[in-house]
């Protein structure tokens, strides 16, 4: 496995690649590598003869609350962990390689970016859109693998990818958990030991609306309400939103109707959390 700062670099290795025949899967990241993000690469592996995987904190797509600087950086163990999972090339760019002085050029997906986490974290996508056309761009991948945890996210490249027509195909693989249903993340890290138990409340407040909508409840209000008073009994949790929304279109339902998406974040101590889960009626 190879490690490289610069976009010459990176065509030149994927140039080789491509030469040699194989097809190109990119993971990007922002380090800090865990069982979801070997999990995104493992899939890649399998579905591609190079697997690229990029390593970088974008800083565009961090608001002024969000911690920009303490987000956790190692190379070293990042690359030690990707090695493992069969990567042939890293990049790992500096910001001033992704942004050189005087970038001013934006991508920007419209409708689906202003709700939810876009309502919270204004300019959060639009800079997520532009570093991965940037990537798309220096990379030039078949396929790139996007996790269902960062569902708007994914539902924003897709957008962007037809929408721009990137001859690019969009894996997204499934959320990746731990043990007691904490979906992965590593701003877990950031937890301390009673937040972390905290933590389990996210799932378990998706699971309360499963079942709800399992049992026939059609009332999205009264499945929010439910996942809500979950969220509310925990003392350490402080809850951002909760909705019911097509997985489609991210709008709300006014019926909760088949397939669904709930989507929340939470707020546990200072950390921030995601998570969602589809619901597909039994049949
Ligand atoms: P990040 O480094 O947090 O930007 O994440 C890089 C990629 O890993 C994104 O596509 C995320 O959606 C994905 N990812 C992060 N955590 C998980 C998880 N628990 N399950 C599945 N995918 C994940």
């Amino acid at each position: 496995m190879r490690i490289v700062a610069t976009i010459s670099e990176t065509r030149k290795a994927v140039r080789a690649a491509r030469a040699e025949g194989k097809t190109i899967g990119l993971v990007p990241t922002m380090g800090a590598l865990h069982a979801a993000h070997l999990a995104l690469m493992s899939r890649a592996r399998e579905e591609c003869g190079s697997v690229v995987v990029s390593v970088f904190v974008n800083p565009t797509q961090f608001g002024p609350t969000d911690n920009f600087e303490q987000y956790p950086r190692d190379l070293e163990s990042d690359a030690a962990k990707a090695a493992s999972a069969g990567v042939d090339l890293i990049f790992a760019p500096s910001a001033a390689e992704i942004y050189p002085a005087g970038f001013d050029a934006w991508v920007e997906v419209g409708g689906l970016t202003g709700i939810l986490e876009g309502a919270s974290r204004p300019g959060h996508f639009r800079g997520v859109t532009t570093v991965v056309a940037k990537l798309f761009n220096i990379v030039g991948p078949d396929r790139a693998y996007f996790g269902m945890k960062d569902y708007q996210q994914l539902k924003a490249i897709q957008k962007m990818v037809r929408d721009l027509d990137f001859p690019i195909e969009i894996v997204p693989v499934p959320t990746v958990r731990e043990p007691d249903g904490l979906a992965m993340s590593s701003r877990n890290a950031y937890l301390s030991t009673e937040e972390r138990t905290a933590a389990t409340v996210l799932h378990r407040a998706l699971k309360v609306a499963e079942e709800l909508v399992n049992a026939g409840e059609r009332d999205p209000e009264k499945v929010r309400e439910a996942a809500l008073g979950l969220i509310r009994s925990e003392p350490l949790a402080d809850v951002d939103y909760v909705a019911l929304v097509d997985p489609e279109t991210l709008q709300a339902q006014r019926r909760v109707e088949r397939p669904a998406l709930v989507a929340l974040a939470v707020r546990v101590g200072q950390t921030r959390l995601i998570d969602n889960m589809l619901i597909e009626f039994p049949r």
